[in-house]
Parts: C-alpha cells; sequence; structure tokens
C-alpha cells in the first residue's frame, strides 16, 4: 500500500506550480473487455490520446501545461521546439502556441528522409496551424535525438537574432523533458492513483512507450516518492544504452527536486525494455504492426507504428509468456500519436498487408 500522506504532500506540492491549461483531465480509463478476455488479465485503457484541446492531443500536452506555465510567466512570444519531421510533441507545441497567441518554430530532423515536398500527418498539421518549419539533415553517425539536440544548440543564433530580449524566447526541449515538463506525468500519476482508487481497481502493472523518457521518469518519481508497488515499465521505441536509466533517474530526481522535494532515484529504479524497439525509431516493425492490428480488431482502438504499437507489443509478448499474473489490474497508457496512421508509407510499413 502506498503512502497516503507521501501522495497527499506530493498533490499540495504540485498544485502550487504554475500552470497552462492546454487539456481536459483527468483523461478516462476504462477496460478493453476483449482484450481482458483473450489474456486473462484485466486490461485498461487511459487515454492521454484524447487529452484535447485539439483534435489531435497526446502525451506532450501534460508536460506543455506546465512548460507554458513558465513560458506566459516570462512572457516569451517566439516558442522553439524539436523534434522529428512527424513529432507529436512538435505539433502539440505549435497548438499551444496558437492558443496563446505564440509564434511557434520548430526544427525538424528529417529521420526518414522524405523531406515536406508532400507533407502528411503531422507535418501537414504544423504547415496548417503556420508554424515556421526548419528542416535538419539528419547526419548518418548520429541518433535522432542526437540530432535534435544539436539543433537545439543551432537554433539559440537564431532565437536571438529574432527576439528583442533574452526572455523573448522560450526553447522546449525535445520532447518536452525538462525537470519541468517532467512534471506533467508526475501530476498524471496522482490523477491515475485517485481514478484507481474511486474505481477500485488495484493496478500491478503500466505499460507506455518511452522515447525522451519525461513520461517515464514523471511517472516513476510519484510511483517511488509515494512508495507505491506498481510496476510502471517504459517499452523504448529507439536503441538506446543503459546510460538512459541514469538519464532518466536524474531527470525525475530534478522534476522532484523542482518541488522543493529531496528525494533521489538512481537507475535502478527505472525500469526498461529494449527489446521492442525493432530497426530504429520511426522504423516499422510487424511485432507493433501485429499490435496495431489487434487493439483495432479487439477494440477498435488505433494505435501507432512508432510508438504505442511498439509499447503495445512489448506488453502484449508480456501477456503471451505469461510474464502478468492472470486476473490481475494491468494499466496501458495511450499516450497518443495516431496521426501517424496518415504518414507516409515508410512509417507504416507492412502494416496494410493481410497476414502480419
Ligand atoms: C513522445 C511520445 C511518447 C514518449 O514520451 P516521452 O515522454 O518522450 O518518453 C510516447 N508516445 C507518443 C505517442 C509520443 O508522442
Amino acid at each position: 500500500m502506498y503512502n497516503l500522506a507521501k501522495y497527499q504532500k506530493l498533490k499540495n506540492k504540485i498544485n502550487r506550480i504554475e500552470r497552462a491549461e492546454l487539456g481536459f483531465f483527468p483523461t478516462q480509463i476504462y477496460k478493453l473487455e476483449n482484450l481482458s478476455a483473450r489474456y486473462g488479465v484485466n486490461i485498461y485503457l487511459k487515454r492521454d490520446d484524447l487529452s484535447g484541446f485539439s483534435t489531435f492531443g497526446g502525451n506532450k500536452i501534460r508536460k506543455l501545461e506546465f512548460l507554458f506555465g513558465e513560458i506566459l510567466e516570462q512572457g516569451a512570444q517566439n516558442i522553439f521546439t524539436y523534434g522529428a519531421t512527424q513529432s507529436n510533441h512538435a505539433l502539440q507545441t505549435a497548438i499551444a502556441c496558437r492558443r496563446y497567441n505564440l509564434n511557434p518554430i520548430l526544427y525538424l530532423v528529417d529521420v526518414i528522409g522524405e523531406g515536406i515536398k508532400d507533407p502528411k500527418a503531422n507535418i501537414l498539421l504544423d504547415k496548417v496551424l503556420g508554424a515556421e518549419i526548419k528542416i535538419i539533415e539528419f547526419k548518418e553517425n548520429e541518433d535522432e535525438f542526437e540530432a535534435m539536440y544539436r539543433a537545439k544548440a543551432e537554433s539559440k543564433n537564431y532565437a536571438q537574432e529574432i527576439s528583442e530580449s533574452e526572455d523573448d524566447y522560450y526553447l522546449i526541449p525535445p520532447g518536452g523533458a525538462s525537470p519541468l515538463g517532467t512534471l506533467g506525468f508526475v501530476n498524471a500519476y496522482l490523477e491515475m492513483k485517485a481514478q484507481e482508487f474511486k474505481e477500485d481497481l488495484n493496478f500491478k502493472n503500466v505499460f507506455h512507450a518511452t522515447g525522451t523518457g519525461g513520461t517515464l521518469g514523471g511517472l516513476t518519481a510519484a510511483n517511488k516518492f509515494i512508495n507505491d508497488d506498481i510496476q510502471v515499465h517504459g517499452i523504448n521505441v529507439s536503441h538506446k544504452d543503459d546510460s538512459y536509466l541514469k538519464e532518466v533517474a536524474e531527470l525525475s530526481t530534478a522534476a522532484l527536486n523542482l518541488l522543493g522535494i529531496d528525494f533521489k532515484l538512481s537507475d535502478r529504479d527505472i525500469i526498461v525494455d529494449n527489446n521492442y524497439v525493432g530497426a530504429g525509431y520511426e522504423i516499422p516493425s510487424t511485432r507493433a504492426n501485429r499490435a496495431v492490428k489487434i487493439f483495432a480488431e479487439d477494440e477498435g482502438i488505433f494505435l501507432d507504428p512508432v510508438y504505442t504499437g511498439k509499447a503495445a507489443a512489448g506488453m502484449i509478448d508480456y501477456l503471451e509468456k505469461g510474464k502478468i499474473e492472470k486476473g490481475s489490474d494491468l494499466l496501458f497508457w495511450h499516450t497518443g500519436g495516431t496521426n501517424a496512421l496518415f504518414a507516409e508509407k515508410k512509417i507504416l510499413g507492412n502494416l496494410l498487408d493481410n497476414h502480419i
């Protein structure tokens, strides 16, 4: 049983942090009856894909609520962020900017090498929003996250050039994964605990897709601080080594420190599974596509090939291998990203084949 006093303390501290309103919370949790019957485990879905306010929500909205709290306080006009050309985070940032009359400037790494001659899915929506888009060529020996961090360094000159003062621009890191953005998922964990209590559920495992690590870091920070026994599994969507565990632990610790809580997480606190990445970030895998099909055909739920499909592939593999206790409650955190179903064929892979 988690520590209720610590839960309350965390909640009080987080409520004191400046926050913008960018979505409809709490997001719904409900049971996936057909999948639950298939695997003999009570599988619940948390609909952060329906976070609002726009049609195209997702997990980044939670981080952006805290980041825009600071942005509005600072009074910045030019908002920079970074991602792949199909970045969900970049799109959600541009959406948030429009709500507050700010100027979105997106540095997008062309991971799949298709440019933007024929814009589809997120980059199409970025254009509809009138965001300023800079395409970053992806270097051979660089991983996509290194390229995004390089773009961040490069963008600073431009930020200074177009801004009247330091306060006039704000650089949001890839995925919004700063300590402040990570608070969005510390808060999300508390939101989930309240729903669990109200519905008389008892989650043993939570599964989600991990990329920049802000989601995993925030959820794990709250989980460890309140001494909860839920296992928070981050299924990786890009190749990373063990230094990732340390990075996420540091991000979790820094997020708690922002609240004035002196609590340290170590790499041993972070649960990551690297077995479902496939060939790499934004590269489709048969396992992920099979998971997308299972969710669609069993439940009418759309996942995506880049993030949630890979996370679901991991979860389904655990279920099929009997790694999850029968009859226990499990939560799959739908982090959004379904717009990728309308992205380039390269991202979809064999999704439309008859048998996968
Ligand atoms: C960004 C993203 C994730 C991963 O979240 P991080 O906080 O970057 O680890 C998962 N799913 C979707 C759909 C995303 O867009």
